[in-house]
């Protein structure tokens, strides 16, 4: 028996036990609502539901296997959800889509993205990992409609924004948005608590991992509701932990698969110490320190490379990722943080006043022999260089004494997806300092 515990979960509202017989046979499947008319459905080692009820009809992301789909169907016939007439999946795994073939035996349209229907008919066997055999779907649990890239309805009131997220898990990730319940189901990008899994034979990269993670920084704040695939409901705290973790150990491994060590020895090093707390047994983080041994070596892009090094702006300030706003004196201030290809972070910053862009730059934090360096391109100004004198954990100045104003930035990361960054030099009374309070925000696209 596998029961997944959550370890908060605020409202319990159904905990079925099924009628079995046999001990490995009692499934245990928890409902936690989110919000009056959104609930996740989680346990055993299947993925996530998340359903959107209301007067529309239901509407699933993700549907778990044909064994427990029976289950999942009972918990929401309990909980008073009206059909299900869409199943939305996030990628091609059994325990997100053999449950596809009830609903869509009851009429509902699946969507997947169009790798779906490719990958799902497939009879293959691994031999690189376990001999481990991908049984092919039913054909009744094929999407029946696909998308390339992105795909928007409006159901029970709310907007649903899907979005394929290039070869990450899988090659045809989807995360599902709804910005109006500030909820998104980010799928197996993110395993809360447990080990994430790169697919590498069906075209998943750790680059892609990454990217969606920071799909999910970028349209999350304070108080998004992130489901992962796997494991209870987290925040964008939770997914920026994780995203050191994914980079730390990729970095890690690959420091070993450099020098030459074989999987053996790398596991002996215990890379994924720092996370165990994140990744639970040793058998499991070892079998992640294989998986990744052995995608670096076979499988990712050389592209990657440059990024698994340790010391790059993104290694070091993973916390400035994403958008962050305040205000004063009816001006908005925002910041836009990226990665580059290289690691370094490519950071806009503009003022906006009634809506409209008054002032802005360009700024990039490079590595130089060991050192951050922040360069600003202000509008219609001279570049100014600074240096980093100060970084840990979490915060990070720059300086250049010979700057005229500022002569030192900070950032800072604050708890609960807030970001203080200050600006300081000489005034005409004294020192003079400007703080920026922000708050993570959802990065519009433009
Ligand atoms: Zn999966």
């Amino acid at each position: 028996m596998r029961r997944t515990a959550l370890a908060s979960a605020p409202l319990l509202l159904a905990c079925l036990v099924a009628p079995a017989g046999a001990q490995e046979d009692v499934m245990t499947l928890r409902a936690e609502r989110l919000t009056p008319d959104l609930t996740v459905l989680s346990g055993f080692a299947n993925g996530n539901i998340l359903a959107l009820t209301g007067p529309d009809g239901t509407l699933l992301v993700d549907a778990q296997s044909a064994k427990r789909v029976g289950l999942a169907d009972s918990v929401l016939a309990s909980l008073g959800a009206p059909p299900v007439r869409w199943v939305i999946n996030t990628h091609y795994h059994g325990d997100h889509v053999e449950g596809n073939a009830l609903f869509r035996g009851r009429g509902a349209e699946v969507v997947g993205q169009e790798r779906l229907p490719v990958q799902m008919v497939k009879d293959t066997t691994i031999t690189s990992w376990g001999d481990w055999h991908r049984t092919p779907a039913a054909p009744a649990a094929i999407p029946t409609r696909t998308f390339r890239d992105s795909l928007t309805m409006r159901v029970n009131g709310q907007r649903v924004v899907v979005t394929h997220i290039p070869a990450a898990h899988t090659d045809g990730d989807a995360i599902v948005w709804l910005p109006e319940a500030n909820v998104m189901h980010i799928g197996d990008l993110f395993e809360h608590q447990a080990p994430p899994f790169i697919d590498w034979w069906v075209g998943g990269r750790l680059a892609g991992m990454l990217a969606g993670v920071d799909w999910g920084l970028a349209h999350s704040d304070s108080a998004t509701r992130i489901v992962p695939g796997h494991g209870p409901v987290g925040t964008r705290g939770d997914l920026l932990r994780y995203r050191e973790m994914l980079l730390g150990l990729g970095t890690a491994v690959a420091g070993h698969v450099n020098a030459g060590d074989g999987v053996e020895e790398t596991q002996a090093a215990h890379p994924a110490a720092p996370w165990q707390p994140m990744l639970g047994s040793q058998r499991r983080m070892d079998a992640l320190v294989a998986l990744l041994y052995l995608g670096l070596t076979e499988f990712e892009s050389a592209a990657l490379k440059p990024r698994l090094v340790p010391g790059t702006p993104e290694a070091r300030l993973p916390w400035l990722i994403g958008c962050w706003a305040t205000s004063r004196n009816g001006r908005t201030i925002e910041e836009r943080w990226t990665v580059a290809p290289d690691g370094s972070l490519a950071g806009r910053g503009r003022t906006l006043r009634e809506g409209r862009v008054v002032d802005s730059e360009v700024v990039r934090i490079t590595v130089d022999q060991g050192s951050l360096r922040y360069t600003a391109n202000p509008q219609g100004q001279a570049e100014a260089v600074f240096v980093a004198s100060d970084v840990t954990d979490s915060s990070v100045t720059f300086a250049n004494p010979a700057h005229d104003f500022p002569t030192r930035i900070t950032y800072r990361q604050g708890a609960g997806a807030r970001l203080f960054a200050e600006i300081a030099g000489p005034g005409s009374q004294g020192e003079r300092v400007i703080p920026f309070p922000y708050a993570a925000v959802v990065c519009q696209d433009d």
